[in-house]
């Protein structure tokens, strides 16, 4: 995720479909995305999760208008991905909304490391302890997106970032919750402080890595998530999707950036996954339905088990 500061807001168009999709939530944050099964959606055969998109920008209005979008593309559940505190009230009010579609994971991000204020541990340990045991509130399903990022000189510097994902880690650890992890130009020793604290589930989120870290990632039992980049020409991730055993693999926006094609340039929004989707199923040579099978069960053993 690049810098949060002047997004823009992406608009949804209303197209009036009722918001069917995963119901029964338990209070308990688990089997949340199990039951009952994701039913077929209206115009499309196949069931995708995006499980890294954030929609804090959105209005209620619009966000309602994408929701329903994002069900005629046939993206029944988004893991609305918060970045800091402020971000994670906005995604769990957003969540409690649309909670059949919505799944929230709050943390702090690398980039937003720098502006916490004393106490930030306790207020994010205090969300996760309320709304996994409310039976009101939507569970959180994870914690994220957090991480570490040496690649850009806008992000604070490496000693700000580290305890606050380390203490992250603990936090997540202590819910029982897996994390989303933001990792740039240090895939491969993130992956390593995950393992050293006994970190059990990690999905590495919008991966640009290279062979050897993806090796490490895969051999420390984490999870790999790929976005739209994977459509663009040249990118490195055609060939090294090959390398990710299938029961590892997960796909995501990280909506509103990196749209893939053909939307590429324009603001991403969780219904362009299909795109992804799609381009992945052609390149490696598996039918839709089959990769849409598969994700599906990673996403439930992920975040549901
Ligand atoms: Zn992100």
């Amino acid at each position: 995720m690049p810098n949060m500061k002047g997004l823009s807001q992406n608009k949804g168009r209303h197209t009036g479909l009722p918001l069917q999709t995963v119901q029964n939530a338990t209070p308990s944050g688990r089997h949340l995305l199990r039951q009952p099964p994701f039913p077929p959606q209206p115009h499309s055969a196949y069931i995708w999760v995006d499980t890294h998109a954030h929609l804090f920008d959105y209005t209620d209005n619009d966000l309602g208008a994408l929701i329903d979008e994002a069900i005629a593309a046939g993206v029944a559940t988004i893991v609305n991905t918060a970045v800091s505190i402020d971000t994670a009230r906005t995604v769990l009010s957003q969540c409690k909304k649309f909670p059949n579609v919505l799944k929230p994971a709050v943390g702090i991000s690398p980039f937003d490391s720098v502006d916490v204020k004393n106490g930030w541990d306790d207020e994010l340990k205090t969300l996760v302890n309320n709304n996994n045991s409310q039976p009101n509130e939507p569970p959180i399903i994870a914690i994220g997106e957090i991480g570490l990022d040496n690649t850009n000189p806008i992000y604070p510097s490496l000693d700000i970032q580290l305890p606050i994902f380390k203490k992250q880690l603990e936090i997540a650890n202590d819910a029982n919750l897996p994390v989303i992890i933001h990792s740039r130009g240090m895939e491969k020793q993130t992956a390593e402080i995950c393992s050293g604290l006994n970190v059990t589930k990690a999905i590495f989120h919008c991966f640009t890595g290279d062979k050897e870290s993806l090796d490490y990632i895969i051999n420390c039992g984490y999870y790999i998530s790929i976005p739209g980049i994977v459509t663009y020409k040249n990118s490195h991730l055609r060939d090294l999707i090959r390398h990710i055993p299938i029961n590892r693999l997960l796909i995501e926006t990280d909506a509103p950036y990196l749209s893939p094609a053909p939307h590429r340039g324009k603001p991403n929004k969780p219904p362009f996954l299909i795109h992804t989707a799609k381009y992945i199923a052609e390149l490696l040579d598996i039918d839709e339905a089959k990769l849409a099978k598969a994700l599906l069960e990673n996403v439930i053993r992920v975040f549901d088990s």
